[in-house]
């Protein structure tokens, strides 16, 4: 007996895509669904190990989903197994506090927070609209990035903004990442052998997109991200956190349009703004070459996630744990070594060959009379969908 759950994470232009037995949660099969809307699309279908290639046009969600289908019927598994589908929707505005079945109603609800996240939310919807009509007779809920952050206090989601404009555009920190965030702060309670409840953490969530969150006694009380995912931390093509007057300013001398502005901070900044490469394989490889773009763009990445941590450990009180998760976090050792080593004042000790150590499993990286314990655990986004999936059908 297996309890097949269908995880789908539909982005722009591309859809990527999970079977997980939500009994011994081993993944049956995977697959990412990419260009849609260009001319060529491809889908790749990894199943039993052997991963199926197919390159076609997909205009729109609704196709690649369609394709999707018959590469599941061609290869496996069978679809009809499948008891439940869980969507990644990023934005739950504050009406979506849980993870969600989704219902006409509930969709017609979904839609009206599009513009909360105008780059995120359509493509999901589309996904989850697709989705429904190949899978009609199992449920699909919504699992919301955001959802992990509603815990937030309103001293720490509440913008000094005129009250009127906050409240009638539903103005407010979102947070995102929630699912990283909640799926990796209860490991490291498991790891620690404590009660989740029991201790103050700060996670890092360091991914081409990067967030970073505090939780307090098992409740996130802060977190980088904002009202939309470009606040905090400078990340792959994202700038984080700017000075609110860059907009004005960008407008006014540089006669940028919104769009312009909007597409400045989204696509065009963070580490590529500051180095021209997005990824830190090849950042260290033009810092070890000597190139001092790369090697300020760094220092700036390292400056910047500093003062989140020093900020947290002031809003905690007090911290027992760091931890490092996602792309970068997993497997930049030069990374956590720069901001560890630099926040040896607040009671952190790097084990350094500890540190360069490469696994999959969750780690501790400090000494082991270090006062706070400074960790690494990867995150696995879909298995954490894949149990909250499980836990809203049953
Ligand atoms: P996403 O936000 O797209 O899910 P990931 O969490 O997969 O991102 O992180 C991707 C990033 O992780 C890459 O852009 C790269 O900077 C970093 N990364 C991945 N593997 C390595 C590695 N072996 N060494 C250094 N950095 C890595």
């Amino acid at each position: 007996m297996s309890t097949p759950i269908l995880l789908l994470n539909a982005g722009s232009s591309s859809i990527k895509y999970q079977v997980i037995d939500a009994d011994d949660e081993a993944v049956i099969a995977s697959g990412i669904v990419q260009r849609i809307g260009d001319e060529y699309g491809t889908i790749d279908h990894t199943v039993a190990g052997t991963t199926h290639f197919m390159e076609r046009g997909f205009p729109n969600h609704s196709r690649a989903l369609t394709v999707m289908v018959q590469l599941f019927n061609e290869h496996g598994p069978a679809l009809s197994d499948v008891v439940a589908v869980g969507h990644r929707t990023v934005h739950g505005g504050a009406a979506f506090n849980s993870t969600t079945l989704i219902t006409d109603e509930m969709l017609e609800h979904l839609r009206e927070l599009s513009p909360l996240a105008p780059l995120h939310n359509p493509p999901a919807i589309a996904g989850i609209e697709a989705a429904r009509r190949a899978l009609p007779d199992v449920p699909h809920v919504a699992i919301f990035d955001t959802a992990f952050f509603s815990s937030l206090p309103a001293e720490a989601y509440t913008y000094a903004l005129d009250g009127t404009v906050a409240k009638t555009h539903g103005i407010r920190k979102y947070g995102f990442h929630g699912t990283s965030h909640s799926f990796v702060s209860r490991k490291v309670a498991e790891f620690l052998g404590r009660p989740y409840e029991s201790f103050n953490q700060i996670v890092c969530h360091l991914g081409n997109g990067a967030s970073i969150s505090a939780i307090r006694n098992g409740v996130a009380v802060d977190t980088s991200m904002g009202l939309t995912p470009l606040a905090g931390l400078v990340m792959g093509t994202r700038s984080g956190d700017v000075d609110p007057g860059l907009h004005a300013f960008l407008s006014r001398q540089g006669g940028m349009s919104i769009d312009d502005i909007d597409n400045l901070l989204n696509k065009k900044s963070g580490m590529l703004g500051l180095c021209g490469a997005t990824d830190f394989r090849d950042i260290n490889d033009l810092v070890a070459e000597g190139n001092a773009d790369a090697a300020l763009a760094v220092d700036v990445y390292v400056h910047r996630l500093l003062s989140y941590i020093g900020s947290y450990v002031a809003v905690l009180g007090g911290i027992d744990a760091l931890t490092f998760t996602a792309g970068v976090g997993e497997n930049n050792p030069s990374i956590r070594k720069a901001i560890v080593n630099r926040l040896a004042g607040l009671g952190f000790v790097l084990d350094d060959a500890a540190n360069d150590v490469r696994s999959k499993e969750p780690r501790r990286i400090s000494t082991a009379d270090s006062p706070v314990a400074v960790l690494v655990v990867p995150t696995n986004e879909e298995l954490a969908m894949a149990r909250e999936t499980k836990a809203a059908i049953s």
